[in-house]
């Protein structure tokens, strides 16, 4: 075919596409325009997943009526003038097509008033065309009301989701910025009924309580680190509350939402040793940096920028989630509250103050001094995070937990946790090489239903890899010929079993990641079980091999191995030192 210049309106749609991708889209654009506005109030309304209705409204500054109609042409926008300014942008928005966009592929009405104005004005767009435009009562404020989205785009229709999976993208999208502008209220209404509503108030913990419940947003960790110009602040969940996907690790770039893999893998390395493999935090982190180091000017979504100073970057979100995660729960503390004497007044335990986990190790402490000199390299924080001190063993209590005593106060271990962690990092050890594996004296028969059979038959070659010999036999059934020297002794059928139980959906889980999975689901199996008394010599062995471990202070499901009495908190409750 000979080139051509594309007929406008064809133009217009392939614009819009890159822009408007599916509801969310829409949503994301008419936020960012309350938010440039400086809106205090902004209500969502959405129908159908947003096929039906979006609606935006909010109360800030408005549009003149002489403007209305050049706020939907391409390329118009109140936010830039000159290339220049594309250097230093600090509105959300600044190429002035988001509106363009949307009217080209929707029924769009646009209602706004100016507060020097008594009335406002609407105007219709109908595929991208000014339909009308008079005069009308308003508030203060702008409402843009999208209805039939894509109907003129039949393509784009066909590739939306189910009106839920729409909505489910709706409402995580508005989350995240209920929790990124605090200080704005936002109410989110779907097919009526109100899903979301935030007070405004600029107390960001509160969000958290009300988008994830109070419990969760207790337990988050506070992050808050400044090295002029940059400034990192926001929350992550603590090592024991984690996800399979990560789908909730969220970054905003001066009040901007950004995927960015770069910041995504300084979240996961400052978590490193700490997470089991597969499982991923909660995180919403807002880094606020000089507009001139940011270029927001790289993807049609703005949903990508580019950094001038990556690797400082990088070192500063490290850095900062190592340290909130060192401070608040090195290893976990006894509650102090818990055993506070009752003569002594109880506070009663605020919502919103820090967790429960109290930051008063010799560990915290260290990592608390080094920090105010700005100096401490990322190496010596993982380093303390993950090394113990030399124990002494003390004993055994109620045939589950291991008794220790170090410099720094006094240890109590769950040996089954302890042992799974052991295990695990000796067999990832052996991963590297061969797994010793041992054939069985009785090949055994493992029957599986149609569709079971059919999913492990896809993870006999990974399970082969891990010390697992199995053929397929027929009809469901596979034998079992050898197993990893370490599950010996255990009914083969069940070993297995536990190996194929469903594993948490995740989007894209690397091989590794699902080997790890298998390795942790095999450790649980064979580790110490609690109840089980052991002898001082199989104790002590354990307490040695919990010290040589990298990460001996969780499991590798990331529940903690141990407990930490320190000297400190246990001369305070016996009334040693001054009380607190
Ligand atoms: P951009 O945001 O990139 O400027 P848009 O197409 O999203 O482009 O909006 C075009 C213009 O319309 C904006 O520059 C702004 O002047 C005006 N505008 C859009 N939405 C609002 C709003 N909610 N409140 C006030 N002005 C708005
Ligand atoms: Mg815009």
């Amino acid at each position: 075919m000979p080139i051509t210049v594309l007929p406008e309106k064809v133009a217009s749609q392939i614009a819009a596409g890159e822009v408007i991708e599916r509801p969310a889209s829409v949503v994301k654009e008419l936020l960012e325009n309350c938010l440039d506005a400086q809106a205090t109030l902004i209500t969502i309304q959405i129908e159908k997943g947003g096929r039906k209705l979006i609606e935006v409204s909010d109360n800030g500054i408005g549009i003149p009526p002489g403007e209305l109609e050049l706020a939907v042409a391409r390329h118009a926008t109140s936010k830039l003038h000159e290339a220049e300014d594309l250097f230093h942008i600090k509105t959300l928005g600044f190429r002035g097509e988001a509106l363009a966009s949307i009217g080209s592929v929707s029924r769009m009405t646009l209602i706004s008033k100016i507060a020097e104005n008594l009335e406002g004005a609407v105007m219709e767009v109908d595929g991208g065309r000014i339909k009308a435009m008079m005069p009308s009562a308003a508030d203060k404020g702008t409402s843009v009301r999208v209805q039939d989205l894509f109907f003129n785009v039949p393509a784009r229709l066909k590739f939306l989701k189910k009106d839920q999976t729409e909505r489910l993208q709706i409402d995580s999208l508005v989350t995240r910025y209920a929790l990124a502008y605090p200080n704005v209220k936002f109410h989110l209404i779907q097919d009526g009924k109100l899903i979301l509503k935030t007070s405004g108030n600029g107390d960001r913990r509160e969000v958290l309580a009300n988008l994830f419940g109070v419990d969760i947003a207790r337990q988050m960790l506070q992050v808050d680190l400044v090295e002029s110009p940059m400034e990192i602040s926001g929350y992550i969940s603590p090592i024991s509350l984690t996800r399979s996907n990560r789908k909730e690790i969220t970054f905003f770039v001066n009040g901007r939402w950004i995927q960015d893999a770069a910041l995504n893998a300084a979240l996961l390395q400052a978590y490193h040793t700490l997470l089991m493999v597969g499982r991923y935090p909660i995180s919403i982190l807002l880094l606020t940096l000089p507009a001139e180091d940011v270029d927001v000017n790289v993807h049609p979504a703005k949903a990508e920028v580019r950094f001038h100073q990556t690797d400082r970057l990088f070192s500063l979100v490290q850095r900062a989630v190592r340290r909130s995660l060192l401070v608040n729960s090195p290893v976990p503390q006894v509650n102090a509250g818990y055993w506070r004497p009752i003569a002594q007044p109880v506070h009663q335990k605020d919502l919103w103050s820090t967790p429960a986990i109290a930051p008063s190790s010799n560990i915290s402490d260290e990592i608390t001094g080094s920090q105010e000199s700005g100096t401490t390299p990322i190496g010596k924080d993982q380093e303390i995070a993950s090394r113990l001190p030399i124990l002494r063993l003390v004993g055994q209590v109620g045939a589950t937990y291991l008794i220790a005593e170090a410099p720094d106060g006094l240890y109590l271990i769950d040996q089954h946790a302890a042992h799974e962690r052991v295990l695990f990092e000796k067999y990832k050890r052996q991963h590297q090489s061969q797994i010793p594996s041992q054939s069985l004296l009785e090949p055994a028969i493992l029957t599986l239903s149609h569709s079971a059979a059919e999913e492990f038959q896809g993870k006999l070659v990974t399970l082969s890899h891990l010390g697992f010999e199995i053929e397929p036999f027929g009809a469901g059934s596979f034998i079992i010929r050898s197993l990893p020297s370490i599950l010996v002794g255990s009914d083969p059928q069940a070993a297995v079993r536990v190996v194929i139980e469903d594993f948490e959906e995740d989007e894209t889980p690397l091989q590794n990641e699902i080997e790890d999975r298998i390795i942790a689901r095999i450790c649980k199996r064979a580790a110490i079980k609690a109840g089980k008394v052991l002898a001082a010599d199989e104790q002590l062995a354990l307490l040695r091999d919990l010290e040589a471990c990298e990460s001996p202070r969780t499991c590798p499901h990331g529940r903690p191995t141990m407990i930490h009495l320190s000297v400190d908190l246990l001369e305070r409750q016996f009334g040693r030192r001054g009380s607190r």
